[in-house]
């Protein structure tokens, strides 16, 4: 929901703290000139502005919900600026959400109208972007399926509440382990701090980054009870990963 929260009063949305700000979660990977977002936000315009990108070569998808896919509408200048469609990768799933949601994006185009230009590609395995491979790392969120992924020694992996084993072998030997950590209560279909740290504990990542961070979660007070290891996430974050 982002933070603050709509409507919110809590110490948590009232902070001056510039970390307990948090737009909708999404990553950027750029690498050899290249700029590979995961998830368009309803906050992605805002996100691309602050993060000064000047061009958008793909998109990769974890799953349909509204936190993930709002900001899809805003590629459009970087279809304009360069004069093609851009690249989505989504499990069938995410593209069945992706064609009701942005139904406009599929119909025959209005004389006139400026829509999304997207080249659809379907996950149904590991695939190379720019030289880079992306291996899908399924999960369950709840009970729908999600995405992560892992690109080299970093994987991304948020909105799930339970990890398989053959995805857990995916996810060993990692430098930085981005994952969800909504709470301390539990949700259904989210994993809470404990659940995520009892996650790092078992496949020892270098270092572990909380996501998807609700407004129970203050990031001074919350990061002083992690280990070393594992930190909040915050928005405008950025570190070098190895591909
Ligand atoms: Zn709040
Ligand atoms: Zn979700
Ligand atoms: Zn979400």
């Amino acid at each position: 929901m982002g933070v603050p929260t709509l409507g919110c009063r809590c110490a948590v949305c009232k902070s001056a703290d510039p970390r307990d700000q948090r737009t909708r979660p999404s990553v950027l990977l750029a690498y050899g000139g290249r700029n590979v977002v995961i998830d368009t936000t309803p906050d992605f315009r805002f996100q691309a502005l602050r993060a000064g990108i000047d061009h958008l070569d793909a998109v990769v998808y974890t799953h349909g919900h509204a936190d993930h896919i709002l900001g899809l509408d805003d590629i459009r200048p970087f279809n304009l600026k360069q004069r093609g469609a851009v690249p989505i990768y989504a499990a069938p799933e995410t593209i069945g959400i992706l064609r009701r949601q942005f139904a406009y994006i599929f119909e025959e185009a209005k004389p006139g109208a400026t829509v999304p230009l997207i080249d659809l590609h379907t996950i149904d395995g590991p695939f190379d972007l720019f030289g880079v491979r992306f291996v899908p790392i399924p999960a369950m969120h709840g009970p729908d399926p999600v995405l992560g992924f892992r690109i080299g020694k970093m994987a991304y992996l948020t909105d799930f509440s339970q990890v398989p084993d053959s995805s857990k072998a995916l996810l060993r030997g990692l430098d930085d382990f981005i994952l969800d950590a909504l709470r301390y209560v539990p949700h259904p279909t989210h994993s809470t701090v404990e659940q995520s740290l009892a996650l790092v504990a078992e496949l020892k990542p270098k270092r572990a980054w909380f996501t998807h961070i609700c407004h129970d979660l203050g990031d001074a007070e919350t990061n002083a009870r992690l280990p070393a290891n594992v930190r909040l996430s915050h928005d405008g974050l950025q570190f070098e990963v190895e591909l």
